[in-house]
């Protein structure tokens, strides 16, 4: 017997309707190049993205088209979340810190058709359109005096693009499993790869992440997501918080700099804000070096990355602001877990329970994890045993767009951590099986920097471990066997990586041996040269 309960199909149009019907007037704080306090509220950016819908359709966009954006986080870029999406077209959130060769795979693999970008990434445009073949109209997030001079061929502005265009439109009633969004991730291997998210996985998702033991977001909140639009939808954010009412902070150019974020955060009285640890450890060296302090953050929501000990302590301890500790992925439209006190935590003394809030957090419904060991045995959940972390539900991507075979096993997508999951479900990442780095909350491909430390003609072997760092949690070491009788440098082998990767990804140094150490597989082995070169030998890849 089949339930008698309305069929509404769940998509981000149904919850636009519900943000205008319930929320229209929550504020939309942003910063953007032209303007350093831009304000407006969900009902105008509603209206705005009635415009944007008619404008695409006016240029030809169909059911299914891909929209790429180069942007940062602000209203603009807000509109395109909603506008495109609603109207059955994909939208394809572009990282912009990614090295031409990436960007040029990844807007030519997903045939974006059009391309919105912020005016401060004009220069990467020019340099980069020409690569770009299907992409047939350039749209610069700016107003119609803002447009400069440009070589990009046919560049107008958003406001330009918009203007005059009728603010109602009529939004398709669309399937709920219609793709809604894109975001590529990189791959170990090869290239990057596409993640497409669904309206219903990104309401499923919204619904999630709103919880009181996920982000906790209230109506009367102010959040600010300093996580890019770019990565993961930041983090869900700009669904959650119109879903709930909360007024949103979008930082704009100024995510990176902490002046700007504790300015914007004490003067829009902001309540949770969300980012990775640099972002956060940023702040804090910036608090501790000026005296200021944040007047109303409750709650800093720190992922993409393990969190620091030192800083959930200070945080807590100078400024009476508590950090939990979050975990997702890309394919997962990101959430997998948060760190969320139960009831069993307030019998721990001070020490487990800091042990506790350290851990990756608990998943919340719609996130099953298990534990396997590599012959894909399940291991138990008590705390110590430790295997690959595998998970399912309906917001994790089960296959990359356009690839030809399933991203599962088993029904699972492994997610290339290693983690142990406790009695109580905390789960706690102890390292990772991808041969990646993680800097400043981006991914670096050791195997790119070893492919290319290899093309040197000096370096008969090579590998790239990631060493913890302050800032950045990891950057890349590169450890070299030379060829008998050859010579090179430190400082030579550094430069070999200049103009061949993007700068960021340049190996930090460089440490020489006789020979490196191989698994029984012939692998070369990272886990011991952690051991052999990095004190504590702890980091990950
Ligand atoms: P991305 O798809 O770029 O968001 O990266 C996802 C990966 O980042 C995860 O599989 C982890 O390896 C890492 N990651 C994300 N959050 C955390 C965290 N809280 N602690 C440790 N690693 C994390």
């Amino acid at each position: 017997m089949k339930g008698l309960m309305m069929d509404c199909p769940l998509t981000v149009t149904s919850l636009m309707r519900h943000v205008n019907a319930q929320h229209g007037a929550s504020e939309v704080y942003s910063l953007t190049v032209e303007n350093p306090a831009h304000r407006s509220t969900y009902a105008e950016i509603f209206k705005r993205c009635a415009q944007l819908a008619n404008a695409l359709r006016r240029l030809g966009l169909n059911r299914g088209d891909r929209v790429a954006t180069l942007a940062w986080n602000d209203y603009r870029h807000m509109e395109l979340y909603y506008g495109v999406s609603c109207m059955g077209g994909v939208l394809h959130t572009v990282n912009p810190r990614l090295f031409p060769e990436q960007l040029q795979y990844i807007v030519n693999h997903a045939e974006d058709r059009y391309l919105f970008a912020d005016p401060l990434l004009l220069p990467l445009l020019e340099k980069m359109h020409e690569a770009f073949p299907a992409v047939e109209r350039y749209v610069l997030l700016c107003g119609k005096d803002a447009l400069p001079e440009s070589s990009v061929p046919g560049l107008i502005s958003y406001e330009e693009l918009i203007e005059g265009e009728d603010e109602r439109y009529d939004w398709p009633e669309l399937d709920e499993n219609t793709a809604s969004s894109m975001c590529y991730t990189s791959g170990t291997t090869g290239n990057p790869k596409g993640v497409l998210y669904s309206h219903r996985s990104t309401v499923l998702h919204t619904y999630a992440s709103g919880l009181s033991d996920a982000i906790n977001l209230r109506s009367a909140d102010v959040v600010l997501p300093v996580v890019p639009m770019f990565h993961a939808n930041a983090w869900g954010v700009v669904y959650c918080a119109p879903m709930v009412g909360a007024k949103l902070v979008l930082p704009g150019p100024r995510a990176g700099d902490p002046e700007a974020l504790v300015a914007m955060m004490n003067s829009e009285r902001v309540d949770v804000a969300l980012g990775v640890p640099t972002v956060w450890l940023g702040l804090l060296n910036y608090l501790d070096a000026s005296g200021r302090r944040l007047e109303t953050v409750r709650n800093l929501v720190v992922g993409g990355a393990a969190c620091p000990r030192s800083m959930m302590v200070d945080f807590q301890a100078r400024y009476g602001i508590s950090v939990c500790h979050a975990w997702g992925m890309t394919e997962m439209s990101p959430l997998g877990s948060v760190n969320a006190p139960t009831a069993g935590s307030a019998k721990l003394d001070d020490k487990a329970l800091l042990a506790q809030r350290l851990t990756q957090g608990r998943a919340p419904y719609g996130v099953e994890m298990r534990l396997t060991d590599d012959d894909g045995n399940e291991l138990p959940r008590d705390g110590k045993a430790v295997g690959r972390l595998q998970v399912r539900g309906p917001w994790v991507a089960r296959r990359y767009y356009r690839a030809e075979e399933s991203a599962l096993k088993d029904g699972w997508f492994d997610t290339g951590d290693v983690a142990s999951i406790d009695s109580n479900g905390f789960m706690n990442i102890t390292d990772r099986t991808k041969d990646l780095i993680k800097s400043g909350g981006e991914w670096i491909s050791s195997i790119e920097l070893e492919d290319v430390a290899m093309t040197h003609p000096a370096v008969s072997e090579a590998a790239v471990i990631a060493t913890p760092h302050e800032k950045w949690t990891e950057r890349p070491l590169l450890i070299v066997c030379l060829k008998e009788g050859a010579s090179a440098e430190a400082d030579e082998l550094i430069a070999w990586f200049e103009g061949k990767v993007a700068r960021w990804w340049i190996p930090d140094g460089v440490r020489f041996a006789d020979e490196l150490p191989h698994t029984a597989t012939g692998k070369v082995s990272k886990l011991k040269l952690r051991e052999q070169f990095i004190a504590g030998g702890a980091a990950a890849s």
